[in-house]
């Protein structure tokens, strides 16, 4: 049994008047015209792709669906920047629209560390040498723990080092 807290997810209504509001671009890599996954397969649906019909006559979109170039270049979350499971809210001014690539890649991170994370791997090289040089370590293993997995305990390893230099 799991016993992770499910919490309810925004129905099609909730998503749609948000993007009213906010607009249709990620909010990290300013892709635009995002589109909900409902929205996607009603458009494909009326395009006629992939439709599956059932067997009381309705038709579906098949599984098939995702791989269409629309799910993969336009398929949109709403993200919570403070993720619920590290106390943030439902509320809209913690609430943001992000692409798939980019919800995934920000995972169960807060904005802070999403951000810190980014900046990390783009600067992986020159950051690595440092710290591998300030802590006495293999520039391997300061890698390691860059581009670790735990994306929340690469936070915690990284600040540590940072207030030990300070
Ligand atoms: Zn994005």
């Amino acid at each position: 049994m799991s016993r992770r807290i499910r919490r309810r997810s925004f129905t099609t209504k909730e998503r749609i008047l948000f993007a009213e509001e906010h607009g249709r671009t990620c909010s990290i890599c300013k892709k635009e015209g995002l589109m909900f996954v409902s929205e996607i397969k009603e458009k494909l649906l009326s395009e006629g792709k992939y439709v599956f019909t059932l067997p009381d006559g309705s038709e579906v979109v098949s599984a098939a669906y995702f791989d269409d170039p629309l799910m993969k270049d336009k398929a949109a979350n709403i993200d919570h920047k403070t993720p619920l499971s590290r106390g943030g809210t439902d509320e809209s001014s913690n609430l943001q629209l992000l692409c798939r690539a980019c919800n995934l890649s920000k995972n169960n991170q807060t904005m802070e560390e999403f951000k810190w994370r980014i900046y990390c791997e783009e600067n992986v090289n020159d950051t690595a040498k440092e710290f591998a040089n300030k802590f006495d370590l293999s520039r391997e293993e300061v890698v390691y723990f860059f581009r670790g997995k735990d994306k929340v305990k690469t936070f915690e390893f990284m600040q540590k080092l940072i207030r030990s230099v300070e």
